[in-house]
């Protein structure tokens, strides 16, 4: 099986990979759990949704937690595989591949082959001209779907197509779309490789996660012979400095495939993105002489050696232990998820004592219902029995998201505390549930202030 899968060139398994990951980042949008996306970040509705969970603006707990799994995920990631997102996920590369590999090349035949990157399109006729054009052009069409299923992590399918039947009352949204779009044909068409080598900040910062046991393409100066001096002279050039029993044939075929446009033979460098056509191609020229490719998937360390790959390390070993924490934490903190939103807030008055003499407490409720569906809800006081609802009388029906403020009024059935010098303050607990769905209530703490006994003697007269 191993033997089998070595035999497949770095490029088809690529390709493999990018037709996954874009069917899941197409799918995903319209997967939905209890009425609630995978992922979704809505600012129209405030929302995060999570693994069929929706969040609210005023639960965003989780945010931190998942910004730290992110970055220490890309930390762990570029430790263990250098660029790798770069040349196996990114959506620069798998769009360049699409419009330079597939459009340009397979498609319009504006390059020979997909082998030669360093050619550049011939445009000395005109049929070449129109031909670029009808590339672009095929690929806004592109563009703007690749803009929408990118948008569809914002605003959810449900909303998105509604909105594009009705452009006008949308414009937001639509100039939003057409400007991702456009940025995308213009970077893909004319940046090119060129955002990878000096706009995108990932690539800045990479180089120092690296240690010796990262995995990256590395050229074997062992066996294929030094090709540059460490000052960076091409010792080719001078082929009698050369090792007659250097491997390399320097048939550059490495070098003409690499779409950054880089001599992989020099070295480990910034530009690498990590899409290993440099050895799919040294594979296939070493292949015909019956050797191993020159360059390799491989670490410095390992390269250096003659050992395996050394994937457990202090620094990698470290980032599991770190993301695991973390990870457990948010899990925990998952569970806790309130299904609704209650803030309880006293009115300015302390108590208001009745013609009747007896004693009741304002508050105002604010009630969010986070669910996706209507709810009536209701609530009680659970941990004292001389104390009632008096207002309000019925249910409280919220919309499914909607808010609700309500004046509540609890009452004193009976004489609260013994002290006759000052208020007794008394602590109480309220339970706000709805009461349609029992896995949907809270707990809240408050208090209720009954006025000493000579305050309400004048009142009870
Ligand atoms: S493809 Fe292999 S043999 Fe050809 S130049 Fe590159 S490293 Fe040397
Ligand atoms: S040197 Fe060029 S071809 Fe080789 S992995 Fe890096 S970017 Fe790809």
């Amino acid at each position: 099986m191993q033997s089998l899968i070595n035999t497949i060139f770095y490029r088809k398994r690529r390709y493999l990979v990018y037709f996954i990951i874009t069917v899941i980042a197409i799918s995903l949008p319209f997967i939905r759990i209890n009425g609630n996306h995978i992922f979704l970040l809505s600012f129209d509705h405030m929302e995060l949704h999570l693994l069929g969970t929706a969040f609210n603006v005023q639960q965003l707990y989780l945010m931190p937690f998942l910004l730290i799994i992110l970055f220490v995920g890309i930390f762990f990631m570029t430790t263990l595989g250098g660029r790798v997102w770069c040349g196996w996920s990114c959506p620069q590369t798998i769009f360049r591949v699409i419009y330079r590999d597939f459009i340009e090349t397979t498609l319009l035949g504006l390059r020979k082959k997909i082998s030669n990157k360093q050619e550049k399109p011939k445009y000395t006729i005109i049929s070449n001209d129109v031909k670029k054009i009808i590339g672009i052009l095929i690929f806004s069409v592109i563009a703007l779907m690749a803009s929408a299923v990118f948008l569809f992590y914002f605003v959810p399918p449900e909303e998105f197509f509604p909105a594009l039947l009705d452009p006008l009352n949308h414009m937001v949204l639509m100039t939003f779309w057409l400007c991702i779009a456009g940025f995308l044909v213009f970077d893909i068409t004319f940046i090119a490789e060129n955002f990878c080598v000096y706009i995108c900040p990932y690539a800045r910062v990479q180089s120092v996660l690296y240690d010796d046991d990262t995995i990256m393409a590395i050229y074997d100066s062992s066996r294929g012979g030094a090709i540059y001096t460490p000052e960076g002279e091409k010792i080719l050039q001078a082929p009698k400095k050369r090792d007659p029993n250097a491997e390399c044939t320097n048939c550059e075929k490495c070098v003409r495939v690499c779409p950054t446009h880089i001599d992989i033979r020099k070295g480990m460098q910034l530009e690498c993105i990590n899409c290993l056509e440099c050895v799919d191609a040294c594979t296939e020229v070493m292949g015909k002489l019956g050797r191993p490719s020159l360059v390799q998937w491989s670490s410095p360390n390992s390269i250096d050696t003659k050992t395996k790959i050394k994937y457990f390390r202090a620094k990698t070993i470290a980032y599991i232990v770190v993301l695991a924490i973390v990870f457990g934490i948010m899990v925990a903190m998952w569970g806790k998820k309130e299904q609704m939103l209650l803030n309880i807030t006293r009115s300015s008055e302390l108590y208001e004592i009745r013609s009747s003499g007896v004693v009741d407490n304002e508050y105002v409720f604010l009630f969010q219902n986070t669910d996706n569906k209507d709810h009536n809800y209701s609530f009680k006081i659970l941990d004292n029995n001389d104390l009632i609802i008096k207002q309000p009388t019925s249910d409280i029906r919220i919309k499914a998201g909607g808010k609700s403020k309500q004046i509540v009024i609890i009452r004193a059935k009976a004489a609260l505390g013994d002290n006759t010098s000052k208020d007794a303050i008394t602590p109480i607990t309220i339970q706000a549930y709805a009461t349609d769905d029992p896995k949907i209530n809270v707990e809240r703490k408050s208090f209720f202030v009954y006025p000493e006994k000579n305050v309400l003697k004048k009142y009870q007269k």
